[in-house]
Parts: C-alpha cells; structure tokens; sequence
C-alpha cells in the first residue's frame, strides 16, 4: 500500500498540524478506512478554563470523517481525569460517555470517540487506529489465531473480539503494558492500533503491520483462484444495465415499505466477481467484516439467484419473496438477540447482490446508499484475502445485534439524518437549465429531495446540478441532457435516473416554448414545434415517469407547468395557447387514469415570469407588446398592473406551488390548477 507520508508537506507543522495531516492520509486509504471509521489521537498539554496548563489527550470526534477531517473535529480531554478510570473494573457505556463529557477542555466541542478510553490507556503520544481490509481479513478466519501468530510472532499483541467501550480498552491497556515491545494491537474481528512518539512514526508502523498482512494474503492467493467465475450465461454490459434499469424501481418499492429509500446500482468489476462466483451465495451469508459496517449494511445482504439467463420478467416476480424472506430472518434475528431496549429498525436489506445484475445497496439519501455500497466493495474484498489465507468467519450473531443496536452507534445515525418535507425523494424537473425550471429543481433540492436536471442546455443544467451538490451534499442532483421532444433522449434520461436512485417520487415537467403569432399568419412548422415541446413533450416524460411510478408502486406526484393561457388564451399566441391547453387536458386525463395508485397529477399555472426566462424572448417581448398595443419597455409593468395584487410573479413564486403541489402537504389534491398570477380573474380556474 503507498506510504503517503512527506517530511517537506509535514514540515512546519505544529502538533495539532500534524495530527490532521496524519488523520487525513489514513483516511485517503480507503483499505484503511471507510466513511467515519477509524481514529486519531494525540496526548499533550492544552489549557484549561482557568489557563492552567494540564495533560491532555486531542482524539478525533464521534461521527467525523478521517479524509476530510479538521481541528475542529478533534475534542479535547483533561487526560488526568480519563486516566483515573483505567484503575476501575467496570464501567457501561452510558457511565463513560457521561463521565467523558465532564472531562472536556471544551465542553461545546463534539463527543469524542467512542474509542478514546481505548486511545487514552495506550501511553504514547500518537495512536493511530483503523479497520484496515487487509488485517481483518486474517482475523476474520476460522484459525485466526494461528494465522495471526505465524504472520505477526512478537511484532503485535492479538486481542480476541469484544465490542468497542470500557472493558476492551482496559484490556488491550493492560495488554500493552505486558508486551511494551509491540510495534500494535490487532483486534480481532475489528482492526489495528498502532502508536509512536510522532504521528510519522505511528502511521509508519501501522502501513508496515498492515503491508505486512496484505502481503502474505497475496502470496497465498498466487496461482490459485479464490471466486471461482463460471462461464457462460453471463448478459453483456448493455443488456445488464437494461435488466437492472427495469429491475430498480421493483426493488425500490419493496424496501422502501417502512421509510422511503434511495437506491444505487453497481456493477464493477469485483462485484460482478463476486456474485457470479459459485461462492458468494454462502460467503455472503457469513457477517459483516467489522462491527462498526453492520450500522450500515446490516449483518448480512440479500443474496438473490436470478436462474440460468437473468431476465426481468423472472426477477420481478422472485423479487418480492426474496425480499420478503429477508425480513423474516431480520426479525428472527432481532427476536433471538433482542433484550427488549431498542424497537427493531427497518427491516429491509441495505445491500442486495443479485446473481449475474450486480448490488445494489440502500440508504435514506444517495451519501448513505454510497457508503453502505463502498463498505460492500470492502467487505467482497476482506472475504477474498480471507478466503486465500483460510475461510471467512465474522461476528457471531448475538455480537452483531449487539453492534447494530448500541445506542453509541445509533448515535452516529442521528448525526447524519438530512430532513425536509421531500428527504429521500428523487425529483425529475425538465427544462431545468434556466427560469422557473432552475428556481423549481432548486426549491425542491432545498427540502430534501435529489434532482435529475434535465435540460437541452446540458451545460446549463451542469450548472444546475452542481449548485445544488454545492449547496446539498454530493449525490443530490445530476444533470441529463434531454431533449423532451426525442423518446430515444427521454428513455435514455429515466434509465440513468433508476440506475442513479433507483426510481422517481416527482415529475415536474417544465420544459416549454411560447411561439407568437395570429393563428392565419403562422407557418405549419411553428405550430408544430409548439405541439411537439407543449405536447407531445410532455406526454414523452409522463408516460415513462407513470410506467415508471406503478412499476415501483410508492404512489408518486406529476406537476405540470400550464400557463394562464390555459384558461384565457390571448390573440397572437394561439400554437401556445392551444398546445399548452393540450398538455393541461392531457395532466387532467392522468390524474383519473393514476388515482387508484396513488399517483397524483396537478397543474400551476404561472402568468408572466420574466426572470431568467428562456420563453420571453426578444421576439416573443415584441409582438407580445405588440398584441397589447404597448411599448416593450412596459412590458413587465404591464402585466403587474394587470393583476389583482399589482405584483409580479417570479420564478420562486412558481417554484413554492409546484412544491406544494409536489409534496405531502397536497397529498389529498389531485387533478387540480393552481393559478400563480397574482390574481387575474380572467384566468381564474372553473
Ligand atoms: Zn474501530
């Protein structure tokens, strides 16, 4: 593994400097450690509330993430205070975390880790811990004794399974002080401390442990093959990707039965290894290959036999018994371990390997199905090592639940939880790139929801999209090219959407064009556009957005973006006025044909947004101005002056009723137009 310590990019540093630098080259090694896991720490002298300086331990807090890790991150702890405890012989969670938070240097820092007793009773100034793939994959096998023994002799002390908290870190403590000469402690079933008088020095030691393992994995594992790969039978990358483009929203629906999830589809090369392999049906089924993996992935995946040929129609139907058959054995599971104290959480699998499609795992946004599926890629490649030097073994069953339900780690869970009245939703707004189509997908990313921007103007919709991840977190929005007319263009776009996440909640179909002219004077073709974009357009992205929705059965919620013209067409703009009529009549039918699953479709109807609009065009201004016998310059003001309220409409106005309209608050509405115009009697629905 690359050593990625540099003396001159350490130079200069001070401790807690170096401490980072230290923190965050652990964390770029995601052999190392994935997503939160593992911990830094250093002892030194801080000083107090009253200025005296006192001994102190920096370690890094609970629920922060070691690559991007920052000073902030890393509470303080009077370490006179901590040390006392090591001469207990008990002590429960609770009592330590309570205990810990009395000895804060500042008490408003974040919660330490819940491993710092653990940092605290080894008495050296760096401690370095991670969960690195290659060391437990040696712990993870039935003779890990043995193998540790034989591949580390004196170099580490080996300290058997025990759940993180008071009593593992007084015994790896009194370990330590046994075997002083250790370069680390590997815990079995768990990972590696290493320590050092420098941060250089602790990092250092923990690469050559784990380098030390990882190479006598591979030297094992030469000429041999560990995933035998059958032959044959195997669907091509396209087809694959179809098979799991059609597969996705079944399997959304079904594990989104107790909280809505997203899903994400991946087929790399290790993973199609892994669930092609005669092996991986059992080897899937053995556990987790770290405790602190079980928050997210749960103790086992769902494995799924897809028969000789995978094909939808047969996954489809299998589908809802495997699923089913999952969540009997994870309440079986619960009910055998439980103890009463914690109500038993979603049920649902959060990684299902599908033989011969590829994994698919899930979370609560697209972050948390992207962390339990990178752990997965880690655990497929723990059970390979594992497999090479022996046979993989885990955490037994009890141990697991214990994990998954310790309320220390369910913690970590409430730091990470993202609200709004559309969390976990995904949203598909067209015409995004510009006006109210911008305005929508960003009030909509705003509560929660993660956005397919979809756009003709692909950069612009890039633009979009990466507005929205800048201001929501990774994973919260794409951008797609879509040109609304194309049906080759609007599949191509709902294919990538469920492979991304999985299926759709909210279609906002947006995309429009406003062509002027007296209906006499106005060419086939502009007529025709119109009816394409206004129309047929809309009708392209509905019926693959309802096929879509019934196929995942979740309900769903279809907003379309009419215009005042619906109701009070104006001269000179009938190819707009009659093919957006066309669109509006076409929402109405889908509203009736869709109620009875679930599937809501209403319409807003804006009147005059000028604001970052595409639709008001230089020539549409002018023979708009013209029509009302105006100059262009008062144009804005013209329509302000016409309405009840004398205010314009902006594109935010249009955005907070389609969001309304979109989200739980409207779910007894359906079928119906929303004016947002300000007030035109004229326009006003009957
Ligand atoms: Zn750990």
């Amino acid at each position: 593994m690359p050593h990625r310590w540099s003396d001159s990019e350490a130079k200069g540093k001070d401790e807690m400097g170096l401490l980072v630098y230290q923190s965050r080259l652990v964390g770029a090694d995601t052999s190392l450690v994935v997503w939160g896991g593992g911990n830094t720490s250093i002892k030194t002298t801080k000083k107090d509330f009253r200025g005296r300086e006192v001994d102190a331990m920096t370690v890094k807090g609970s629920g922060s993430d070691l690559k991007t890790i920052e000073p902030k991150h890393f509470p303080s702890l009077d370490l006179e205070d901590v040390l006392v405890l090591f001469d207990r012989d008990a002590m429960s969670d609770d009592e330590m975390v309570a205990y810990l938070a009395q000895c804060m240097i500042d008490p408003k820092s974040p919660r330490p880790s819940i491993e710092t007793l653990l940092h605290a009773f080894l008495p050296f100034h760096s401690v370095v811990h991670s969960h690195a793939d290659a060391i437990v994959a040696l712990t993870n096998t039935r003779n890990s004794d043995e193998l540790l023994h034989e591949v580390y002799g004196d170099r580490a002390a080996i300290v058997e399974y025990l759940r993180p908290g008071f009593a593992l870190s007084k015994l790896v403590g009194q370990r330590v002080r046994e075997n002083p000469d250790v370069d680390g402690v590997i815990l079995v079933n768990h990972g590696l401390f290493t320590w050092g008088d420098t941060a250089k020095e602790a990092y250092l030691k923990h690469l050559n442990l784990v380098d030390t393992a990882a190479e006598y994995a591979e030297e094992k594992a030469k000429g041999r093959t560990i995933f035998s790969v059958r032959e044959g039978g195997l669907l091509p990358e396209n087809e694959r990707r179809r098979l799991a483009a059609g597969l996705a929203p079944v399997i959304r629906g079904l594990v989104s039965r107790s909280q809505s999830m997203l899903l994400r589809y991946d087929d790399s090369p290790d993973v199609m290894e892994f669930v092609n392999s005669a092996e991986g049906a059992a080897l899937s089924q053995v556990g987790p290959a770290t405790p602190d993996h079980t928050l997210q992935t749960k103790i086992k995946p769902l494995w799924v036999e897809s028969g000789e040929f995978p094909n939808l129609e047969y996954l489809s139907g299998h589908m809802p018994r495997a699923i089913d058959r999952y969540v009997s054995y994870y309440q079986g599971w619960y009910q055998a371990n439980t103890d009463g104290q914690h109500p038993m959480l979603d049920p649902h699998p959060r990684v299902i390997l599908v033989k011969g499609v590829g994994m698919w795992s899930t979370g609560k946004d697209a972050k948390a199905a992207l962390i339990a599926g990178d752990i997965y890629h880690h655990t497929i490649s723990v059970i390979k090592s594992a497999q090479a030097v022996g046979h993989y073994a885990s955490l037994s069953d009890k141990d697991a639940y214990d994990v998954e339900y310790w309320p220390m780690e369910l913690y970590k869970l409430t730091l990470a939880a993202s609200g709004g009245e559309l969390a976990s939703q995904v949203a598909l707004v067209t015409g995004a790139a510009h006006g109210i189509g911008k305005a929508i997908a960003e009030r909509l990313a705003a509560e929660g929801a993660h956005v397919v921007v979809t756009d003709i103007d692909v950069e612009g919709a890039e633009a979009v999209a990466q507005g929205i991840i800048g201001s929501q977190g990774a994973g919260r929005a794409m951008a797609v090219n879509m040109d609304v007319t194309n049906p080759e263009q609007v599949a191509d776009a709902f294919g990538r959407l469920r492979l991304a996440y999985g299926g759709l909640d909210v279609l906002v179909s947006n995309a429009g064009i406003a062509p002027v002219g007296a209906i006499h004077e106005l060419s086939l073709e502009d007529w025709q556009h119109a009816m394409d974009i206004n129309s047929t357009g809309h009708f392209l992205v509905a019926r693959e957005a309802v096929s879509l929705m019934r196929q995942q059965g979740m309900g769903g919620s279809l907003v379309f973006v009419g215009t005042k013209n619906v109701p009070s067409p104006g001269k000179d703009f009938g190819a707009y006025s009659a093919s957006k009529a066309a669109e509006v009549q076409m929402a109405r039918v889908l509203a009736i044909e869709n109620g009875e699953y679930g599937i809501r479709v209403n319409v807003v109807n804006p009147d005059a947004v000028f604001q970052g609009s595409n639709l008001w065009t230089a020539e549409v201004k002018e023979m708009r101005a013209r029509a009302h016998g105006i100059s262009i310059d008062g144009l804005e003001e013209f329509y302000r002056k016409r309405n009840l309220l004398k205010r314009s409409v902006t594109a935010e106005d249009v955005a907070e009723a389609v969001l309304f309209l979109a989200g739980p608050r409207a779910s007894k509405t359906t079928g119906a137009m929303l004016p947002v115009d300000a007030g035109l009697k004229d326009a006003f629905p009957r």
